[in-house]
């Protein structure tokens, strides 16, 4: 059979030459033959040329995502192994060791395998298919990681929304191993022991790409800690197995809370020192300031507030905001910990938004250092869009 071959509109090659992986559908000039949804399809510019190959997704504004750049490469299982093997290698020189056995062992785009993540967790490897192309090599890539890695059980976490999108249905579970007792399988980052939920938390049960800042949290937290948006509590355990002498994490969810809990608990932390408080942070941020209470750091790490491109006005208005009640709330000499995870909201933006929150706190406020992905979520130089998370440090006189 002969392989299809899409065609893109005159000039719409340039970004595919410059290795940016995504085609639009509005890019697309004709198709010939009948690729399948998640089919390999031969990508050429108007004039013939060849660019790579890519997954083509019929349902998607994201039409063909490139699995090469070349049109001498075939895409087939060697070639799915060989990025597995190089992406698991970075993870084993960077992050993998002694004292941290989970990590994101593929990352998509950035790893050169479009819509794919596979965590791993302890023993426990998590595989998310957001697109077409990455459901067709979900097979391959299970075998092939479970006999690198060694991991005995499996779960798919292809519950995302963006699948619908794709037209594919949502499909989670273990697949493969024991089940989870306990609703949670416990990983080791840096030392610290945490209980991840794998089958139902975020994302594929805990923030993995806020390791870094947790260790720089870590190495400077002092006294009175207060973690916005806490989640499972992944700031609060680092603070407190720091410096810190006490911390209040802030979150909606009543689940996140409990195993934020157990999370400082598994550490061996007294339970007193930590406090979880249900609640809206935006109200909880008023509310602790009407009472009078200060804190030594303040962490801000809430969900993406802009989704897309026309939500950053509002989002940065959300931003502002609450750097504003969380810089009111600090005591002199205090830290601010701040993040951002809207692809759309880029580092310059971000910054000024806390510069501006400065401004009408009243209280000057020093950088004192970027944060943002860990070596697992790499950024690729031709794919800038994939540094979603932002983050800086800064100390508020
Ligand atoms: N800092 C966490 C990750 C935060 S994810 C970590 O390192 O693990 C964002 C969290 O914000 C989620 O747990 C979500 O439940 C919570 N959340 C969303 N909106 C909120 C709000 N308005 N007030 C408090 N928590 C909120």
């Amino acid at each position: 059979m002969r392989e299809p071959v899409v065609r893109l509109k005159r000039g719409r090659d340039r970004s595919v030459r410059r290795r940016h992986p995504w085609v639009f559908s509005g890019a697309i000039d004709s198709v010939e033959g009948e690729p399948g949804v998640g089919a390999t399809v031969l990508v050429r510019a108007h004039d013939g040329a060849a660019l790579g190959r890519a997954a083509w997704s019929p349902s998607s504004q994201i039409r063909l995502r490139l699995w090469t750049f070349d049109e001498h490469t075939a895409v087939d299982d060697a070639l799915v192994c060989a990025r597995l093997d190089d992406a698991l290698a970075l993870r084993r020189r960077f992050v993998l060791g002694p004292h941290t056995d989970c990590a994101r062992l593929v990352f998509a785009e950035a790893d050169g395998l479009p819509g794919l993540v596979v965590d791993l967790y302890a023993d426990t490897l998590v595989v998310q298919c957001h697109s077409a192309g990455a459901e067709r090599i979900q097979d391959t890539t299970i075998a092939h990681l479970r006999e690198r890695t060694g991991a005995a059980r499996v779960v798919l976490r292809s519950d995302a929304e963006v699948r619908r999108l794709e037209g594919l249905e949502p499909k989670s579970g273990v697949v493969a191993g024991p089940p989870i007792e306990g609703g949670a399988v416990r990983a080791r980052e840096n030392g610290l022991a945490f209980l991840v939920d794998v089958e139902r938390g975020h994302k594929t049960g805990f923030y993995l790409d806020q390791r870094d800042s947790r260790a720089r949290l870590r190495a400077v937290a002092k006294g009175r800690v207060l973690n916005c948006f806490s989640y499972t509590g992944g700031f609060a355990v680092a603070a407190l197995a720091g410096g810190a002498e006490r911390a209040i994490s802030v979150d909606t969810s009543q689940g996140a809370l409990e195993l934020a809990e157990r999370n400082v608990a598994e550490n061996g932390v007294d339970p007193a020192r930590h406090d979880g408080l249900k609640g809206d942070c935006f109200d909880v941020l008023r509310g602790l300031y009407d009472e009078g209470e200060r804190f030594d750091v303040v962490v801000l790490d809430p969900p993406k507030f802009a989704p897309a491109a026309r939500h950053v006005e509002k989002a940065s208005r959300g931003y502002k905001d609450l750097a504003l009640r969380a810089l009111k709330l600090l005591s002199p000499g205090g830290l601010l910990f701040s993040f951002s995870c809207s692809g759309a909201i880029d580092r310059a933006l971000f910054r000024g938004i806390g510069a501006q929150a400065a401004l009408e706190a009243g209280r000057p406020l020093q950088l004192l250092g970027e944060l943002g992905h860990p070596p697992d979520h790499p950024v690729p130089a031709s794919f800038p869009e994939g540094e979603y998370l932002k983050g800086y440090w800064a100390l508020a006189r």
